[in-house]
């Protein structure tokens, strides 16, 4: 499953390309576009400065000064005829996204399989789990989507019409609000 770079929203399918960037329709191809337009006027060496701030946390979730990066789980529940599941997506430190990686592999494991259709798709949820879990990124470098993201909040603040420096300050905070949640159901 992929991620769109403006919206968050999870996509399947093909994706509508940009440069480094994914999008799921072209309404958000066109507004990602016209964000990053902000940041054509901002030299490199601030983004890069913007992004190695943010990548050296607080962690939002542990508000210890450890590297944060971007990660994912899954979640899904079942009950008779019903199904319900979800991929987050968050900001955190390596250990904090392990530890939520880890506790929504064993929701899995406990309720993803009380319906027919539960029963089918449970172990795709597992198997996911256990890729993100084993999916080691290097905490001291930034991941490209980390770069993304950050890049994107910024254009974000710019066009709100903050400042560089402002927006350089605030930006640790966004990552709490960074916490996209795709749902499904039937
Ligand atoms: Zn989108
Ligand atoms: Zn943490």
């Amino acid at each position: 499953m992929a991620i769109c770079d403006y919206c968050g929203t999870s996509y399947r399918g093909g994706a509508i390309k940009d440069g480094l960037y994914r999008y799921c329709t072209g309404l958000c191809c066109d507004r990602g576009k016209v964000l990053l337009g902000y940041l054509e006027k901002v030299p490199q060496v601030k983004i890069d400065s913007a992004i190695e701030e943010s990548h050296g946390g607080p962690c939002n979730s542990c508000g210890h000064n450890r590297n944060v990066d971007v990660y994912q789980s899954h979640r899904i529940w079942s009950a008779l005829i019903y199904s319900r599941w979800e991929t987050n997506t968050y900001v955190a430190c390596q250990s904090c996204a392990r530890e939520k990686q880890w506790n929504d592999l064993m929701f899995c494991v406990a309720a993803g399989w009380w319906s027919p259709h539960g029963f089918l798709i449970t172990p795709f949820f597992i198997s996911f789990n256990i890729i993100a879990l084993l999916y080691r990124l290097d905490p001291t470098v930034p991941s490209e989507r980390f770069r993304k993201l950050v890049r994107m909040n910024l254009a974000r603040r710019l066009a709100a019409g903050r400042q560089f420096l402002d927006s350089l300050s605030s930006i640790p905070n966004t990552n709490g609000q960074q916490r996209i949640t795709n749902k499904g159901s039937d």
